[in-house]
């Protein structure tokens, strides 16, 4: 079995080759490497294989690992990419570095008002719900200027750009579709927010096309980590 320092090489060769491909990627994409149900010891292990933004799904789990390793390894920056609940903005404003999905003013604000004035701005991306599915998180394309503007006036907020998951698709044809109106929206973003530089999108089955698309950071968990507990 490939250990995770050789995943890691992998993955960011694939990562190299593909933003050499892209038209649009002049900047190169970041691996987040996504560790949600991984112990410990293989976040270690990525971190000393140069590895040093870990992206958490769900708050609880990635405080204690916060905790546990930030005051070890103070470059690494974590990053929330899971859903949010407004009871759990505190710790998240607390802990860590990024937030992934915003979707509602009311939770930019909480977050702004819980971030400790110690802490530099909470780095922000709003989560866009690209292909209109019911269950998932994220506004649509149409409520994302409003929302960042508001997130742009909150004083402890960075707004840094947009995420999205969009649904499963193996065909990279309809990746592409799916990403495109993704990277317009961006363009025009960081047009009207100086600040605005990250576009969170792609995993492991669409990571090519995210990239091929403009994604300037990609999350990938289980090819790096293996199985989740
Ligand atoms: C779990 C997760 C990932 C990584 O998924 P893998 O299949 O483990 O690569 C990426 N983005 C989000 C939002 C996730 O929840």
């Amino acid at each position: 079995m490939p250990s995770i320092r050789q995943n890691i090489e992998q993955i960011t060769r694939q990562i190299e080759q593909a933003s050499k491909k892209s038209l649009k990627n002049s900047t190169k994409t970041k691996l987040l490497a996504v560790s949600k149900k991984q112990e410990i010891s293989k976040i270690l292990e990525a971190i000393s294989a140069g590895q040093f933004e870990f992206g958490e799904n769900y708050v609880q789990e990635g405080v204690e690992k916060i905790i546990h390793i930030k005051p070890h390894h103070p470059n690494t920056q974590w990053h929330f990419i899971g859903p949010i609940q407004s009871n759990k903005t505190a710790l998240l404003a607390q802990h860590f570095d990024w937030v992934h999905s915003v979707d509602r003013l009311k939770i930019a604000e909480r977050l702004s008002q819980q971030r400790p004035t110690t802490s530099p701005p909470l780095q922000v991306l709003i989560q866009i719900n690209s292909s209109g599915e019911a269950t998932k998180s994220g506004i649509a394309f149409d409520e994302v200027s409003a929302l960042a503007h508001a997130i742009a006036s909150l004083p402890n907020l960075e707004l840094r750009g947009l995420m999205c998951i969009p649904k499963a698709e193996t065909d990279p044809e309809k990746q592409a579709a799916a990403f495109a109106p993704m990277s317009a929206l961006f363009e025009k973003l960081k047009q009207d927010f100086p600040s605005v530089d990250t576009l969170s999108m792609g995993m492991s089955g669409d990571m090519e096309t995210a990239i091929g698309a403009g994604s300037t950071m990609v999350r990938i968990g289980t090819a790096i980590f293996g199985e989740r507990k």
